[in-house]
């Protein structure tokens, strides 16, 4: 379980983000991650909550949003988006199943903070 990891570097980066900017009061904190992270989005948000348990920021939710995974062709370079996750998904317009590069999927980043 990487979650409590990425809670803790989360909360340090929030920390610093808000006193550069001389914000006091958090809201809300959104994450982005790619489905070939392998992030668990509910281990994720009860890490957080762990991690910023009496602190100023207890009880800020946590917006996880997924980014589709991205693969591009490596015969013809159609970009496609497969369904549940599959990287070994043939093509949909040339049917080759091998050497698709991964354009999209591995991201994790904090995208968003709202403060005051
Ligand atoms: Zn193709």
């Amino acid at each position: 379980m990487h979650e409590m990891s990425i809670a803790q570097s989360l909360v340090a980066i929030i920390k610093e983000e808000m006193e550069k900017h001389g914000l006091t009061r958090l809201h809300a904190v959104r994450v982005c991650h790619g489905r070939l992270a392998a992030l668990v989005p509910e281990a994720l948000a009860f890490a957080f909550e762990a991690c910023t348990l009496g602190t100023p920021m207890e009880g800020v939710q946590l917006e996880m949003q997924d980014i589709p995974i991205v693969l591009r062709c490596s015969q013809c370079g159609t970009e496609f988006s497969p369904e549940a996750g599959d990287l070994f998904m043939p093509c949909p317009s040339c049917g080759e199943g091998l050497g698709h590069e991964v354009l999209q999927g591995k991201e994790l980043y904090l995208d968003n903070i709202e403060a005051e």
